[in-house]
């Protein structure tokens, strides 16, 4: 009562043999492979590296970059250590120190991100209050030939371009 018989496949001699669904898969194989003979712009594949995705959305979280104060182009973090904080890798490091420039706030003497080590997760991007890190750098093909090259330095995040062009951080 109220018990639903579901019919079993796979039990018949046609469907043991399995040539139905090797002929099945055949026959779309040939089908994609034909048309994309006569017409290779149906190819969705890339020659990546040399070719690269021209589709990707402005919100793909790439290669971390730290951004600059609009006022004088120093660095924007203050070194209050929120992304480090809420990083679930736990591969941010800083070191913050005194700005010597008159301006009353901490920066990072050091600030390094290990991309071995980071899940792309964007939490340290959602994390600061200045705008100063961002992921919008549209770098996606990060290469290097020993583990430290994959450590990404204070230098060598802000040298860092967005791929919108906007480099200042939005926070005052
Ligand atoms: S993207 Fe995620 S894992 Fe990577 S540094 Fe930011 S918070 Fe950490
Ligand atoms: S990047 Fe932002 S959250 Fe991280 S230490 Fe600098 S100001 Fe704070």
């Amino acid at each position: 009562m109220g018990v639903r018989v579901v019919k079993r496949y796979g039990n018949t001699f046609k469907e043991k043999i399995y040539l139905h669904a090797i002929f099945g898969g055949m026959k779309t194989t040939l089908k994609h492979f034909t048309a994309n003979l006569s017409d290779a712009s149906n190819i969705p594949t890339i020659c990546y590296p040399e070719q690269l995705p021209r589709d990707i959305t402005p919100r793909y979280r790439g290669v971390h970059r730290l951004t600059h104060r609009k006022s004088d182009d120093s660095i924007a973090c203050v070194a209050c250590f929120m992304c480090a904080t809420a990083c679930p890798a736990k591969c941010i490091n800083i070191v913050a120190t005194e700005r010597t420039d008159g301006v009353d706030e901490k920066m990072p003497e050091i600030f390094n991100i290990d991309l071995l080590e980071c899940v792309f997760c964007g939490y340290c991007v959602e994390a600061c209050p200045c705008d100063a890190i961002r992921m919008d750098s549209g770098l996606y093909s990060v290469v290097g030939d020993s583990r430290e090259s994959f450590i990404y330095d204070k230098a060598k995040l802000l040298s860092i371009k967005g791929i919108s062009n906007e480099e200042f951080s939005l926070a005052k």
